[in-house]
């Protein structure tokens, strides 16, 4: 495992972070739970191998992340670190910050959160709640009592607000931002919270699985031998000299075992192919027309359209050029009674807690509109 300074945290992160949000789970009488007896062994494979920084949060897995995590991890708790998040649509008063971090604090069943993120912050949310509640200085006063090590954001919105949020709130010191191969909007915020000293980890470095399928991308962009374009979406994240760690959402061991694979390469892209490849990769943009990270925050629709996995489909066909499974897929979801946009009410529900910014409504007609006629 590669390891990289956390900005001024004083801390040596993994390059691979271990994102717990996408572990085994089952359902038994309308409950989920986590398998915990896949999941388990998967948060301990990746720490035998070097990886150090789990990041979990309320909500997640049906809210029973954060609890299996804490378990996973307790014999060997002061060897990792341990991320979670405040949700802030909860937050009414200065209080509730205490109460939600408690909450976590006995879930995790740990005395410290190693890294306690903003979750999720707009600049709307940054100045009407952070701000307007004064919930950096119950921060601040958390980490004096030890409760937390660090104070951390993660976020979506437009790059420019996290120059504002770090300039404002000059006690954050790390963050948690999307950014990869397709989607190089915060590539320049990622550079401006470096040089502030705040450590920075990625979420999505695979840009939500469209990079995930086999291409000849890296030999098109670079004229040398063709890479896995999995591996090539992680080592342009990790080449960017800003980041410090890419966090990975694993579902398997396989995945586990190829992410530390890639990860522990002791040959990761230079700062200077890491520039070349973002120049060339500017030919890509025709295919972030469409970017769904598959977050899921859109469902449940009330007349159950699933619609990060009609814009997978569509990925399929536009991105790689996999016509044939795009269409496969579709055929299979409308043979199960797949809602699509015929059932679609229009309360607009869907859009308002897209963190893209989707104009989901529109996209899904045009979607459904390609692929039911190639
Ligand atoms: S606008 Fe349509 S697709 Fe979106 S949540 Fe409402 S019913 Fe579902
Ligand atoms: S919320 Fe937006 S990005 Fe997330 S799955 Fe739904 S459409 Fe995709």
């Amino acid at each position: 495992m590669i390891y990289r300074k956390f900005g001024t945290t004083g801390k040596e992160i993994s390059s691979l972070g271990f994102g717990c949000m996408r572990l085994p789970e089952y359902e038994k009488d309308g409950q989920w739970f986590v398998d915990e007896e896949k999941a388990i062994p998967m948060i301990h494979h990746a720490y035998q191998n070097g990886v150090n920084y789990f990041d979990t949060a309320p909500y997640y897995l049906h809210s029973n992340s954060e609890e299996v995590v804490g378990k996973a991890v307790k014999s060997f708790r002061d060897k990792v670190m341990l991320s979670t998040k405040l949700p802030l649509d909860g937050i009414k008063a200065p209080e509730d910050y205490r109460k939600m971090l408690e909450k976590s604090l006995k879930k995790m069943d740990t005395e410290y959160i190693d890294f306690y993120h903003f979750w999720g912050i707009n600049k709307g949310v940054f100045d009407d709640k952070i701000m307007g509640l004064g919930l950096l200085k119950e921060a601040l006063k958390a980490k004096e009592e030890g409760l937390i090590r660090h104070i951390s954001f993660s976020f979506h919105d437009k790059a420019e607000h996290i120059k504002y949020i770090i300039d404002t709130a000059e006690v954050m010191e790390t963050m948690l931002v999307q950014y990869n191969l397709l989607d190089r909007s915060n590539e320049e915020m990622i550079e401006y919270a470096a040089s502030k000293g705040l450590g920075v980890v990625i979420m999505g470095p695979v840009g939500g699985g469209r990079l995930a399928a086999p291409s000849d991308l890296y030999a098109k962009l670079t004229g040398k031998e063709s890479i896995a374009t999995y591996e090539l979406a992680f080592k342009f994240v990790l080449g960017n000299p800003g980041v410090s760690c890419a966090l990975s959402g694993m579902g398997s061991m396989d995945m586990v075992e190829k992410n530390l694979l890639i990860t522990s390469n002791e040959n990761p892209m230079s700062e200077e192919e890491w520039k070349q490849l973002g120049t060339a990769v500017d030919q890509l943009k025709k295919f972030s027309d469409l970017y769904c990270t598959g977050c899921d925050y859109c469902q449940p629709c009330p007349k159950e359209i699933k619609i990060p996995r009609i814009f997978n489909m569509f990925t399929y066909h536009n991105v790689y050029g996999l016509t044939d499974h795009a269409k496969h897929e579709l055929n299979r979801y409308l043979e199960d009674g797949g809602k699509t946009i015929k059932d679609c009410s229009d309360c607009g529900r869907c859009e308002k807690k897209c963190p893209q910014k989707l104009e989901i409504r529109k996209q899904l007609k045009r979607v459904e509109e390609v692929l039911t006629s190639i």
